[in-house]
C-alpha cells in the first residue's frame, strides 16, 4: 500500500491519510490528544483535523467532485492541493503561525507530518493546529491560543 496520502490512489485516501500523518506512531511518548485539557469545541476542531472531517479544499473538493490534484489551497495562490500537511506545514498562509511556534519545527532535521504531530509537546501541537486553522478563518478566534507558550494548567 502506498502510504503517502498525495501519491496513493483515491480510494482510502481518507485512511491513507490518517495512517500516514496523523496515527500514533510506537515511538510517540506522552497522551493521547483527547487527553489534553481543551474546550470541547477546540477539542472537536483538532480531531476533526486528524480524521480528516474538516473544511480543507481537499475535503470540500470531494463532495464537489473536483479531481484530487485540483483540489488546490483556498489560502494562498500556490496552487498546490490544499490539504492537511499543506496547511500546517507550507502553506504561506500559515507561516506567521509556524514561526510562532518555531519550537516545534526547530529540529536538526525538518520534521515529517508524523514527527510534527507525535514528536512535538501534544498540547503544543493541538495550540498549532488551531492556531492554523485560525489563522485562515476556518475556526473562531476563540478557540485559538493566542500565542505558543500562553500559559496553561498542567
Ligand atoms: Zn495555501
Amino acid at each position: 500500500m502506498d502510504m503517502n496520502p498525495r501519491t496513493a490512489l483515491s480510494g482510502g485516501m481518507k485512511r491513507t491519510t490518517y495512517a500516514a500523518w496523523f496515527w500514533r506512531p510506537g515511538w510517540a511518548q506522552g497522551g493521547e490528544f483527547w487527553q489534553l485539557e481543551l474546550s470541547a469545541p477546540q477539542l472537536r476542531a483538532v480531531q476533526s483535523l486528524r480524521l480528516g472531517s474538516h473544511s480543507l479544499p481537499v475535503e470540500t473538493g470531494r463532495f464537489a467532485k473536483i479531481d484530487r490534484q485540483d483540489r488546490c489551497c483556498t489560502f494562498c495562490d500556490c496552487g498546490a492541493v490544499g490539504d492537511e500537511k499543506y496547511l500546517l506545514m507550507q502553506c504561506p498562509a500559515t507561516h506567521v503561525v509556524r514561526q510562532r511556534f518555531s519550537c516545534l519545527f526547530d529540529l536538526a532535521v525538518p520534521p515529517c507530518m508524523r514527527q510534527l504531530v507525535w514528536g512535538g509537546d501534544r498540547m503544543m501541537v493541538a495550540r498549532f493546529m488551531l492556531a492554523c486553522l485560525g489563522e485562515v478563518g476556518l475556526i473562531g478566534s476563540f478557540e485559538i491560543f493566542s500565542e505558543c507558550h500562553q500559559q496553561f494548567a498542567t
